[in-house]
Formats: C-alpha cells, sequence, structure tokens
C-alpha cells in the first residue's frame, strides 16, 4: 500500500526537503507564478534548450554549412537520441530510432506486423485510445484491403484475441484520457499466445514511469518527444523494434534514409540493417537539437524514483481536492486501475474550470466531454506546489469564478 498522502502544507514542504529528485527542477525554466500542470501535454521547456538550439542554428548550420551533416553528427541524430530514449523505456540502445512523428511511426510499425502474420486480416485496437491511433490503423487497413480494424474496449480483447484471426495487438500503455495503465506484459503475453504481435504506445509513459519494453517482450513500440520527454512542440517522434523482429520486418515507408547505402543513390529500394531502415526522409535537425536538450534533464535520474514521486503527487492532489471540495469532481480512473501521472477529474463545466484556473496560473488541460486533465511531472514539481494547486483548483471550483462566460469561449486547442 503507498502511504497516505500529506494533509498539510508543512507536511508537503518536508518531503519538497527530502526529494532526491529536487535538483532536476533547475533543469527547466517556468514563467514565475505559474504552475504548469500540462507536461504531459507539452513538456516544459529545458534551460539548456535555447543555447542548444542556438548553437545549431548558428554555428552548425551558420558556419558548419551542409559540412555540419557529418561534423556536426547531424546524420547520426536518429540514432544517438534513439538510444538515448532506450534506457527510459527499458529497451536496448540499438533497439530504438528517433523519426516522424508518433502517428507515422504507427503506421510503419502495424504495416510491418500485419506482413508479419499472413492470414491474420484483424487489428485489434483499444476502442478508448488516442484517436490518432485509430485513426492510422483505419488509414492502413484502407489502404491495404482485406483487413478489419477491431477497436474494442479492454474488456473485450481476451474474447477477441481467441479468435486466431488477429495479426496485432495495439494500444496506448497509458490511457490519454484517464491516466490508467494497462499491463504490458500481460497483454503482450496473451496477445503472443493467441499468435499475435504487440504494439504499444508510450507516448504517456516514457519518461513518467518505468517501462519495461525488453523485459515485457513487446514486439513493437512508438513514443513521442514533446510530451514527458521535453522535447518541444512537435519534436520528433521514436520507435522501438524488438532485436528478434529487425531482420525481418519490413518498413512501407521505404525512403531513401532508410535505404542500406542512401548514398549511393541507387534507383532500387535495398533495406538498411538494425534501426536504420525505420528511417524515411531527412530528419529534423533543429527539432532534435531541441529533443537531444529535453533528454537531458534525465541525465541521472531514476526512473523508479520518478514513477514513486509521480504517484505521490498524483495522490496528494487527488485527496487534497476531495478534501477541500468533497464531492464536486467524478474521478475519470476506472476502479481498481493503477494510475500512471496525471489525474484526470470529472465536471461537466470541465472546460471552464480548467480556462478559469489557466487564467489564475494553474496550467492543466481539458480532454472532452467532462475531464480536467492534471500531469505530474516530478522533475520540475515539487509536493508544497501542488498541495497549492489542489487548493486552488478547490476554491476556483467552489467559488464559482469560472461561470464568467469569457471561460466558456472555445479555443482551437484545448
Ligand atoms: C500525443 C499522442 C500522440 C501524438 O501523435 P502525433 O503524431 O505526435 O501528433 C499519439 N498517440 C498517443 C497515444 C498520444 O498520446
Amino acid at each position: 500500500m503507498a502511504p497516505e498522502p500529506p494533509a498539510t502544507r508543512a507536511q508537503c514542504e518536508a518531503l519538497d526537503a527530502a526529494d532526491p529528485l529536487a535538483f532536476a527542477r533547475a533543469r527547466f525554466r517556468l514563467p514565475a507564478g505559474v504552475t504548469y500542470l500540462d507536461g504531459n501535454s507539452l513538456g516544459a521547456l529545458p534551460a539548456d534548450t535555447p543555447a542548444r538550439v542556438a548553437r545549431t542554428v548558428e554555428r552548425e548550420w551558420g558556419e558548419g554549412l551542409i559540412g555540419s551533416w557529418n561534423a556536426a553528427g547531424w546524420i547520426d541524430q536518429p540514432q544517438r537520441l534513439g538510444a538515448r530514449i532506450a534506457p527510459l523505456v527499458g529497451a536496448s540502445a540499438d533497439e530504438v530510432v528517433c523519426a516522424d512523428s508518433t502517428s507515422i511511426n504507427l503506421f510503419k510499425l502495424a504495416a510491418a506486423a500485419l506482413k508479419l502474420r499472413p492470414g491474420r486480416p484483424v487489428i485489434l485496437a483499444d476502442a478508448e485510445d488516442f484517436p490518432t491511433d485509430l485513426y492510422m490503423l483505419q488509414g492502413l487497413a484502407g489502404l491495404v484491403g482485406g483487413v478489419e480494424v477491431r477497436a474494442l474496449p479492454e474488456a473485450a480483447w481476451g474474447e477477441a484475441l481467441a479468435g486466431a484471426d488477429v495479426a496485432l495487438l495495439v494500444s496506448s500503455h497509458v490511457n490519454y484520457r484517464t491516466g490508467a495503465v494497462r499491463d504490458m506484459a500481460g497483454w503482450t503475453a496473451r496477445a503472443h499466445a493467441a499468435g499475435a504481435l504487440a504494439l504499444w504506445d508510450l507516448s504517456h509513459s516514457a519518461g513518467a514511469i518505468v517501462v519495461e519494453l525488453d523485459a515485457c517482450e513487446a514486439d513493437f513500440a512508438i513514443g513521442c518527444g514533446y510530451k514527458y520527454l521535453n522535447g518541444g512542440p512537435g519534436a520528433p517522434a521514436w520507435l522501438y523494434v524488438a532485436r528478434r523482429w529487425q531482420a525481418e520486418a519490413q518498413n512501407p515507408l521505404s525512403g531513401w534514409l532508410g535505404h542500406a547505402a542512401p548514398f549511393a543513390f541507387e534507383p532500387g529500394y535495398r533495406e538498411g540493417e538494425g534501426m536504420a531502415r525505420w528511417l524515411c526522409g531527412t530528419p529534423s535537425v533543429l527539432g532534435m537539437a531541441a529533443l537531444e536538450a529535453g533528454l537531458d534533464t534525465f541525465d541521472g535520474v531514476d526512473m523508479a524514483a520518478v514513477e514513486a514521486k509521480a504517484q505521490a503527487l498524483c495522490a496528494l492532489f487527488a485527496a487534497t481536492v476531495e478534501r477541500e471540495a468533497p464531492g464536486v469532481f467524478g474521478s475519470a480512473l476506472p476502479q481498481g486501475a493503477r494510475r500512471a501521472s496525471h489525474v484526470s477529474l470529472r465536471h461537466p463545466d470541465g472546460y471552464a474550470m480548467v480556462q478559469a484556473l489557466i487564467a489564475e496560473g494553474v496550467v492543466g488541460d481539458f480532454r472532452a466531454p467532462d475531464i480536467l486533465r492534471f500531469g505530474f511531472t516530478p522533475l520540475y514539481l515539487g509536493h508544497a506546489q501542488v498541495f497549492d494547486a489542489a487548493c486552488k483548483v478547490a476554491e476556483m471550483a467552489m467559488s464559482g469564478r469560472w461561470r464568467d462566460p469569457r471561460f466558456s469561449v472555445r479555443a482551437a486547442v484545448t
């Protein structure tokens, strides 16, 4: 059992004074007066990122010009950054590469999985997954023909796998709405027992909780660079292919940088070795520079400590809101589910409440239809700050200040 969350600010201050991750706070640049509870959607700016990006632009690009592909190691960025993400997700350095977006990486790997399981026409997906994952699978099915995307709630997966027609199970490890963690080892084993493969989306897990891709025997995984990895808006994503599939699995987006010899300029495609074949076109060098600075924020950071602190902050926040505003919010976390690193409260006026909180310096986000989502990134948040934010959420909800019509105006990004 986890310990009871602290009930007073003084207890929170004592926890902060003993926090083994307190050193990491200085690695970020956050505006004064803001409690940022949205690192699960866009990680905060690392203190080193502006200088790193400026160096890449001014020195490497401005002075080094095209020579920087070699001299500054631009061409090796996808593998170099992949090797840095690998230990955060329980993978080996040669099983991860940085490329493209999460959506595109999902497409590449799901297509590869279908080819590895001929005669099995079903992709089993989580009906509650982040929509782009479902959309990309639908697009893939439309392209290859004869393939069905069966999007089902987790409770129906077991029965679906029993049908012997499933090629691939695709799911997020952490549900983006509720914050619930799926049993990666268990579901991967059940998929394998049914003759299917498993592809995990780690967008809400990488850098947030302990992930053990190799130990879980996952086949494939993908994830995002701009959430907990702090790579900046639109940062490059990454993908994982278990070593046992690397010789056989094929990238359907056979671009020149995935070729065995890109600079031989041969007319025919020959796939590269290892993870190199999962590249498509030219890497986004400026985005990768920022992502590298984001990954530096994990230097010397123990993921078990990150997960433990995230759990403690989530529990503190949820308990404090409930104590200060009893019964006002519902919880989106299913009964008995393990929570990752964000707390999702439910309220029919959640959108306006989130906007009002942002106006008063507590930044969370809203997910339709009724979820107020608050992410807890242990590298830059402390217990006392989270205690204060929870009191603020409760006070705001009870005050009715959120009823001001300006808080109900919907922006494009919620
Ligand atoms: C954030 C997120 C994505 C984002 O995909 P992009 O291609 O980077 O826009 C995909 N899947 C999940 C589960 C996510 O949480």
